[in-house]
């Protein structure tokens, strides 16, 4: 196994290997034995675009050939960032082929994210879509590129081509023997939602996926009957493996790419290409079957709407098949691995009101107090789960892992959750700092570090704020620097607080990606702390939520023996 990850203990892979849940599938064989079965059948579908199995398979023999002749070796990783388009199959699985490691980031990073995933995953390459939505991720990489010796090669799509950059389409070769895949090994890596300030890399092995995905598409029932949209980016664990895109191309099934989740977009997809299945966010839901009420598409052919990466409401849950004419998956799942999805016989009070069970009888999963000890059915507390298809180990992270792990290597969660009598999982909140604001994951901590280096800040916290249509909206709680405190409203217009517009224009110049950004700012004096002298997010959360709670905070019970100076008072909230 690549350096830098934890393997599965030699016995627990064993067992998995005899329990023929791990069956030795290299991912990079996928295309060729799919287009054996499937023939000219339609794999993709992007725009006018139709590729059908074969093609798919040439594609990706001639690109991973392509690569090599570039000088990519077994091990590498490389960074790919590619919308949804049908170059990000074949590109993902041509690494697959070559034995490199694609490193699945978003098209909505930018310069933060991508140097902080170059250089953990020590990239040699970066793969990116040119100028996609106005941005030029070309000129991002050729940045990156002058800053990391270690990343020597960016390869751009549609790119004119020069020293520094490889136009993508011609990573292109005559097919050439290439060697099999040790399937234990790590075939790419996914990102963490985080917990900390920077994503960790989650490396997922060919064993491991292979089996998640014949777990979820067996579960599924799906045939080659089946057309799934991908509505969100196909990067994310759900869109690519829950079944989702490879899991259909498995059933011989064709997969649509969306280049959004927009219901305009989607629903003449559905219409169009007659979509039995897809997966989106609670978000996407609620939007879509608000334009569900004005748009007379044709959707009938929608057998299943996968729901899942945050938090669905019950109300919203229970409008998915009325409205819709669908059923509705409830799915919890993380890229970390465990999946737990509603199944087709459940009542509709576990449907609406529970995530499901797991996904394979191998997952464990318990739930803990805060001592770490199981605790009784039905009763909240943290997640923890290890099996098959669930990480040991964040690659190059030994000290997060530490934490992040019990010594008998179930992973922690960070999300509270309660069992019901029959296995199901109910999700009841979060240990860990992190914001879901619509379907993407954002650390508190990131955000803070970017806002904590504003001239104007000495402290930040970041916390959620309920919202109707995105789930939850950044908040941040920030206390100026004296000098800027009252500075403007002594009519110094300068050198006051900056304004919710300006924290964002210096964020974004930091690159830190757009949807990271705070939706709200407020000047406080200061921040409340917890009894052992950590900020109290809870009480900010509290606050974030009722603009007419007091900013006075009430001091922590041994406030007295750490007595909090309260500085003067200052407050303002600017809305985005
Ligand atoms: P990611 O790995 O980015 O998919 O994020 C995984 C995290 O998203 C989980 O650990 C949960 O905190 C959250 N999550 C995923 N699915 C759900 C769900 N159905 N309900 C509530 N939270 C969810």
């Amino acid at each position: 196994m690549l350096e830098g990850c934890t393997p599965w203990p030699a016995a627990t892979a064993e067992r998995y290997r005899r329990e023929g849940l791990w069956n030795g599938t290299d991912l990079g064989s996928l295309p060729r034995a799919w287009a054996e079965a499937y023939g000219n059948a339609t794999a993709l579908v992007a725009g006018d675009r139709r590729i059908g199995y074969t093609e798919l398979a040439d594609r990706v023999d001639r690109t991973a050939a392509g690569f090599v002749r570039r000088g990519v070796a077994p091990g590498d990783r490389i960074v790919l960032q590619l919308p949804n388009v049908p170059a990000f199959v074949e590109v993902a699985f041509a690494l697959f082929r070559v034995g490199a490691k694609p490193v699945f980031s978003l098209p909505s990073h930018r310069a933060n994210e991508i140097r902080h995933l170059c250089e953990l995953s020590g990239a040699s390459g970066y793969v990116v879509p040119g100028v996609f939505r106005g941005f030029d991720h070309t000129a991002l990489a050729l940045e990156m590129a002058a800053e990391l010796p270690a990343l020597r090669h960016v390869y751009a799509q549609g790119a004119a081509g020069s020293p520094e950059v490889v136009p993508l389409e011609s990573v292109d070769a005559d097919p050439a023997e290439l060697p099999v895949n040790d399937p234990s090994d790590v075939a790419f890596f996914l990102l963490s939602g985080g917990t900390t300030a920077l994503p960790k890399l989650i490396p997922r092995t060919h064993d491991d996926y292979a089996y998640q995905i014949r777990t979820v598409t067996t579960l599924a029932g799906l045939t080659t009957d089946d057309v799934y949209l991908a509505a969100l980016p196909v990067e994310f664990n759900f869109t690519w493996g829950c079944p989702g895109v490879i899991g259909t191309l498995s059933a011989g099934g064709t997969v649509v790419l969306a280049q959004d989740p927009t219901a305009d977009d989607c629903f003449r997809l559905i219409e169009r290409e007659r979509v039995t299945l897809t997966s989106v966010v609670p978000t996407v839901a609620r939007l879509w079957l608000e334009e569900r009420e004005w748009s007379d598409a044709d959707l009938s052919s929608l057998k299943v709407l996968q729901i899942g990466g945050a938090r669905l409401e019950p109300e919203l849950a229970a409008r998915v098949t009325p409205e819709l004419g669908c059923r509705l998956q409830q799915v919890f799942g993380m890229a970390e691995g465990l999946l737990t999805m509603s199944r087709p016989d459940d009542d509709v009070e576990s449907l609406l009101h529970t995530q499901g069970r797991p996904v394979s009888p191998a997952d464990e999963v318990k739930i803990v107090d805060e001592r770490g000890a199981e605790v009784p059915t039905g009763v909240t507390g943290e997640l923890l789960t290890r099996g098959p298809y669930t990480l040991r180990g964040y690659y190059r992270a030994p000290e997060h892992n530490a934490r992040a792990f019990t010594e008998d290597g179930f992973y922690r969660t960070g999300d509270l959750a309660a069992l019901t009598p029959e296995g199901r999982l109910i999700i009841r909140g979060r240990l860990k700092d992190v914001i879901i604001r619509g379907g993407d994951k954002v650390a508190a901590g990131e955000v803070e570090t970017h806002l904590l280096s504003c001239p104007e800040v000495v402290a930040a916290a970041v916390v959620p704020v309920p919202d109707e249509f995105l789930g939850e909206r950044i908040y941040a709680f920030l206390v100026a620097r004296p000098d800027h405190e009252d500075a403007r409203s002594e009519g110094d217009g300068e050198a006051g607080p900056p304004a919710l517009a300006e924290l964002k224009a210096a964020l974004h110049a930091r690159g830190l990606a757009d949807y990271k950004l705070p939706d709200r700012a407020e000047f406080v004096p200061d921040l409340p702390l917890t009894p052992l002298g950590k900020i109290d997010k809870k009480v900010l959360a509290a606050a974030a939520a009722d603009p007419a709670l007091p900013r006075r905070w009430t001091p922590a019970p041994t406030a007295s023996e750490t007595p909090a100076v309260p500085l003067p008072s200052v407050s303002r909230t600017q809305k985005g």
